[in-house]
């Protein structure tokens, strides 16, 4: 009998779900669709598993990366403050509707297993991801295993401290977690509380917001700072003192031999992201420094992971 190496990736975000169909050395084909958020918790395996079926193809198994928090033992997606309802269950109605095996992982912990069986990461027991996105997340390879946690939820990178006095509120309501200051969504909080005292009369950002500091995204600010607005490049260059710390912190406590960055906001602003925490993180740092680089893989990371989860399952 021939196997069937059909594999199967599924990337749950808010947004988009993505699907893609791969063999062992690549993707062959993928599809991308808004997230279904109107038809109840029902709604969204329904809508994954009409997108696999439109990939014309018999699965051999399914590997699921998603946003979190999941329930990993009921094989759903937990309380997540990105859906209106709670608890979408995954795993069974997906088994249910094609028979093969299917395993659910959270996003940045399917992320780091798919750089390491197809990106940056082959051949290395010590890999650590990490993604600059709408929120800030990581994943990571420890002595050649996957790292969980006991939900399956580790490592939350993006809640630990960087300054508990600090007035930024994260979205998990602490005070000063990493991703209150550097994440694709908070950035703009942390840009407004550098720029309070700074006189921005002339400047390129007050004029993109229309005198409105309320109105600033991360976008307008790197694309600012592209353009080289000095009260942009000011808020790039503190948010990556901000991201050397976390670099340095998961360098100091999971010693990696390579980290990799991926995430909407790391991939659109490679070099103003990954520079200054290159520049940074030796002051922070008592683990020797590893290799710090963009995923190869870009924003079919996730998908990869899923693929790899998958093939383990055959
Ligand atoms: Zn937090």
């Amino acid at each position: 009998m021939v196997k069937n190496s059909n594999y199967v990736a599924v990337d749950i975000g808010a947004t988009n779900i993505r699907v893609a169909l791969g063999d062992e050395r690549r993707i062959i084909v993928k599809r991308s669709e808004a997230t279904d958020r109107l038809n109840g918790p029902e709604g969204v395996p329904r809508q994954i598993a009409r997108m696999i079926r439109s990939l014309g193809a018999e699965p051999a198994a399914i590997g699921v990366g998603s946003i979190g928090p999941l329930d990993t033992k009921q094989g759903a997606i937990g309380e997540t403050p990105n859906f209106a309802f709670k608890h979408i269950p995954i795993v069974s109605p997906l088994k249910g509707e094609f028979d093969v095996p299917v395993r659910i992982m959270n996003d940045c912990n399917a992320a780091v297993i798919g750089e390491h069986l197809y990106g940056a990461g082959r051949g290395l027991d010590n890999l650590f991801y990490v993604t600059l996105s709408t929120g800030l997340g990581g994943g990571a390879i420890v002595d050649g295993n996957p790292l969980k946690g006991k939900d399956g939820n580790a490592p939350e990178i993006g809640h630990l401290t960087l300054d508990p006095d600090s007035e930024l509120v994260c979205g998990c309501g602490c005070h000063g977690h990493w991703e209150a200051y550097c994440s694709g969504a908070n950035l703009p909080n942390y840009a407004r509380i550098l720029l309070r005292n700074r006189d921005l009369g002339g400047g390129l950002l007050l004029k993109m917001v229309g005198g409105d500091l309320g109105k600033l995204t991360s976008e307008m600010i790197f694309e600012a700072a592209k353009k080289r607005d000095r009260d942009a490049v000011f808020v790039v260059e503190e948010v990556g003192k901000a991201n050397a710390v976390g670099f340095a912190n998961i360098v100091n406590a999971f010693d990696p031999e390579l980290i990799t960055v991926g995430g909407s906001v790391a991939l659109n602003n490679p070099e103003m992201v990954v520079g200054p925490i290159r520049n940074g993180i030796d002051r922070h740092l008592i683990n020797r420094r590893p290799e710090i680089m963009m995923t190869p893989l870009g924003a079919d990371v996730v998908l990869y992971g899923g693929l790899a989860i998958a093939m383990k399952l055959v």
